[in-house]
């Protein structure tokens, strides 16, 4: 049987941004109901050491942090549903519960206003071989897989933050790693590269793009990959028994992208210094918004002001 919620504000997301709104809208007691979606937490959830996020002296780890979040939301007065929100419609301004979501479960959500941070999640190359070879020898996840590799070779694919933090990481299992970037310079902060460069057990291969995951054996799991050398356009070949992908995100949109305005790449578009969509009454935090900074303490701080803004959306209605 299908379930009805109403509620002032419907948070759909669980990250830092969906965490810190539905704190602020339980405070202003709007009874906030919060959709987790299938991965509570967001992409904390497969992240470490967190070093960054303020008012911690010693590293913490971000599933710790998410559980610190959902549990104080709670405390609070949300109401957490696990559900993920497949679709959502305007019922159109006479209508007191204006916005009407409904799940994967077939629920329905009516809500005066909403907050939408279902952040980000990682993206792949799109090769066939790289579908094929997940879970045997292929992941974007060092935190999750990085085990399964204990006195093994891996490549890390990306120049960022992520591909440099997965390398590190990586390094505690495997003998060897080695980072394949294709320029010739680190998007990552200064200090990441630091790091990278001067641990022995890091290789870095600059200028080469992946053009093939190799695999070999019954079931096939990774050999190798087959790269590219974009400066001399050859092909060369690199034996390795795991490959770990970290190019970046993709906003999770699919069910918001006719509700609101999304750009070329389907981040919700909030003018600056505002979390306000292109429909009144629908705000977005986070990294569904965000696609310069992405960082855990701004998530937080756009989902705080996702909720300050709801709150007065309904105090301007009534
Ligand atoms: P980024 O977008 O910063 O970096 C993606 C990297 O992947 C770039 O080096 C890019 O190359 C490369 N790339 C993209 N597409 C391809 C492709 N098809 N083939 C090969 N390489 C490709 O993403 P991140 O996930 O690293 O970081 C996202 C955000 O999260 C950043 O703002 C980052 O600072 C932050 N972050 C912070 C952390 C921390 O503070 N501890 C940890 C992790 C992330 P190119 O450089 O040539 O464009």
């Amino acid at each position: 049987m299908t379930r009805k919620y109403e509620t002032d504000l419907i948070v759909i997301g669980a990250g830092p941004a969906g965490y810190t709104a539905a704190i602020y809208a339980a405070r202003a007691n709007l009874k906030p109901i919060l959709v987790t979606g299938l991965q509570p937490g967001g992409q904390l959830t497969i992240t470490t050491d967190v070093e960054n996020y303020p008012g911690f002296a010693a590293p913490i780890q971000g599933p710790w942090l998410m559980e610190q979040m959902h549990a104080q939301a709670e405390t609070v007065g949300t109401r957490m549903v696990t559900d993920l929100v497949t679709t959502c419609e305007d019922l159109g301004d006479d209508k007191p519960l204006r916005f009407r979501f409904t799940g994967d479960s077939g629920d329905v959500y009516l809500a005066k206003t909403a907050v939408i941070a279902t952040g980000a999640q990682a993206k792949w190359l799109g090769l066939p071989s790289e579908t094929r070879l997940q879970g045997a020898g292929v992941s974007a996840c060092a935190t999750c897989d990085g085990f399964f590799f204990r006195g093994k070779h891996v490549a890390v694919i990306g120049g960022g933050n992520t591909a440099v933090e997965e390398a590190l990481y990586l390094t505690r299992h495997a003998d060897k790693v080695t980072l394949i970037h294709r320029r010739d310079t680190l998007r990552a902060e200064r200090i990441m590269q630091e790091r990278l460069f001067a641990d022995p057990k890091i290789d870095i291969l600059w200028n080469r793009s992946v053009d093939d995951i190799l695999s070999d054996g019954t079931p096939p799991t990774v050999s190798g990959l087959r790269l590219k050398n974009l400066q001399k356009n050859t092909l060369e070949t690199l034996a390795v028994d795991g490959v770990f992908i970290a190019i970046g995100h993709q906003p999770n949109t699919a069910p918001f992208l006719d509700f609101v305005s999304c750009d070329a790449e389907g981040y919700i578009t909030t003018p600056p210094g505002s979390t306000r969509t292109s429909r009144p009454g629908i705000f977005a935090a986070g990294d569904v918004q965000d696609r310069v900074f992405r960082q855990a303490v701004t998530a937080a701080g756009t989902g705080c002001m996702a909720a300050l803004e709801a709150e007065r959306f309904i105090a301007g209605e009534s």
